[in-house]
């Protein structure tokens, strides 16, 4: 029987990066992936192919809506849907064998399969050729999560979808209703709308992307407004129901009077469950938590201590990057290191256009602890770069602590904002204060000017260019 150091199941970002951290620490490796592609949600049916399909709508809205200021004219602009679904494919098809690549190159076993725990070191791998052991010395549940539905709009994967089907539809839908304004939500939202589908979005709270800064969800909220997509906050939905050719929506407004909508298509993007089902939990003696995720303490170890667990499948943020840096910690801790996280600077972003982006405390987070806060904004329409390319919506923000100038929270919206954030979470990792980066030279022109100016403006009010 094969016998292995450290066995990681599931082969998301969390896993298989997990996997070849394990392999360099020179652990012998396997990995167990119940689907035929490497690389989980992420790479098959979430980041990469939602941020496929948002650059392809990205380029049709701004040919369709921008070029010509630019002085640019086409004709016969159309969308060739297949094709931009197909791309999409090869996009995702490219990732996946990205890691084959590299589970050969760190000589890490892969075993196509169920797993599931038969004890602590015994491991079933359940595939069509039958039912094959292994042992294992410690094991990483990096078993990630699927979209979670609600008993009266159930996903029937015809015309109730979750974003797994949105992300591979045959034809490009004339209107849609997304249950949900959160991630999923706005970006799918976003896709469709840019591409002519009528969208509405039906949210229960009263914000877009409500866990963000509420500044942020205001914002995207007017953008997406201005797209043409309809927005329905303070919803609550009651029935979603489905002929084969329809989709009614029922709910209920703020003010409890009845909405009743139809499309041809419902996208339910209300939040992901923790994915366990047959992984043999009760075998070792692990019981989930009432949200469905699998306990862990400060090692991210579970109560048993050779199983280790990261990723969408415990507590906190359902990130691609935090459930990669978390399978580097386990990979450092199982070789005696004394890795270290810091959850509040794993930074969040939502790909729409504008971006959104933050790290750290939000202002409602700020206030509910009863900190003292400075806070500066730059609007981005100030900038001579935003004109220059015409992307002028949004705004960057930054919160600073009233007594030490410390940067707290950092929340931007606006053109490449998911990269800009990068530099804000380097400022916190070294607890930079407002000021420091106020002093920092940024290149002219860049967006990046947004957030040195949103620090001097924090910083005494002294912003240069508003
Ligand atoms: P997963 O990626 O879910 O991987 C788990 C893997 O384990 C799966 O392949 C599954 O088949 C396998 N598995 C489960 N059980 C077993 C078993 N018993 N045996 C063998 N294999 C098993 N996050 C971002 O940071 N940025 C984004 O832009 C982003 N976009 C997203 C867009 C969409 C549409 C969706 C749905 C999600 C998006 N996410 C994004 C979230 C991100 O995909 C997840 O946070 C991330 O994939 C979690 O990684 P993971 O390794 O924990 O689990
Ligand atoms: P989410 O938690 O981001 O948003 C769900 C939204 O649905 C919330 O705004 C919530 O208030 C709303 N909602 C819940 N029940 C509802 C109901 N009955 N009626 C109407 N609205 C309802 O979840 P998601 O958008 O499904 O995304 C799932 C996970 O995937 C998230 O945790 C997210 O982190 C991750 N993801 C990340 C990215 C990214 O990083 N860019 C992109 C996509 C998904």
């Amino acid at each position: 029987m094969d016998k292995f150091d450290v066995t990681v199941i599931g082969s998301g970002p969390g896993g298989y990066v997990a996997a070849i951290r394990c392999a360099q620490l020179g652990f012998k490796t396997a990995i167990i992936e119940r689907y035929n592609t490497l690389g989980g949600t992420c790479l098959n049916v979430g980041c990469i192919p939602s941020k496929a399909l948002l650059d392809s709508s990205e380029h049709y809205y701004a040919a369709s809506k921008s070029f010509e200021t630019h002085g640019i004219e086409l004709q016969g602009l159309k969308v060739n849907f297949p094709q931009m679904i197909a791309r999409k494919a090869d996009v995702v098809d490219q990732n996946t064998k990205g890691i084959e690549y590299l589970m050969k190159k760190n000589n890490i076993s892969v075993f196509n399969g169920h797993g599931s725990f038969i004890d602590p070191h015994n491991i079933n791998i359940k595939s069509k050729e039958g039912d094959k052991q292994i042992k294992t010395a410690m094991s990483i549940i990096a078993t990630g999560s699927k979209p979670a539905d609600l008993p009266f709009a159930k996903i029937d994967k015809d015309r109730i979808i979750s974003s797994t089907e949105a992300l591979s539809l045959k034809e490009q839908p004339k209107s849609m209703i997304v249950v949900g304004g959160g991630v999923i939500g706005v970006e799918l939202g976003s896709v469709y709308a840019r591409l002519g589908t009528e969208v509405t979005i039906v949210e229960y709270l009263d914000s877009l992307i409500p866990t963000m800064d509420s500044d942020m969800g205001k914002e995207l909220g007017r953008s997406m407004k201005k797209m043409g997509v309809k927005v329905l906050t303070s919803h609550k939905v009651t029935n979603v129901s489905s002929d084969g050719k329809q989709v009614t929506l029922k709910a209920k407004d703020k003010r409890d009077n009845d909405v009743e909508l139809t499309a041809d298509y419902c996208l339910v993007a209300i939040g992901r469950k923790p994915y366990t089902e047959n992984l043999g939990l009760e075998n070792v003696g692990i019981t989930v938590d009432e949200r469905g995720r699998i306990p862990v303490n400060n090692k991210l170890e579970t109560d048993v201590p050779v199983i280790y667990a990261i990723g969408d499948v415990i507590k906190g943020a359902m990130l691609a990057h935090k459930a990669e840096e978390e399978g580097v910690f386990v990979a450092e801790t199982m070789a005696g290191q004394r890795p270290h996280i810091d959850y509040n600077l794993i930074p969040g972003v939502v790909y729409t256009w504008p971006e959104v982006a933050s790290v750290g405390q939000t202002e409602e987070q700020l206030k509910e602890a009863g900190i003292a806060y400075k806070k500066g904004s730059f609007q981005m329409r100030a900038l001579g770069r935003a004109r220059a390319s015409m992307d002028i919506e949004g705004v960057v923000k930054v919160l600073a602590s009233e007594e030490t100038d410390e940067i707290l929270g950092v929340h931007m919206i606006g053109a490449r904002a998911a990269d800009m954030i990068a530099e804000a979470v380097v400022a916190m990792e070294y607890r930079a204060s407002a000021e420091d980066i106020a002093r920092m030279s940024h290149a002219h022109p860049t967006y990046t000017e947004a957030f040195k100016e949103a620090c001097l403006a924090a910083t005494a009010d002294r912003s240069i260019h508003s």
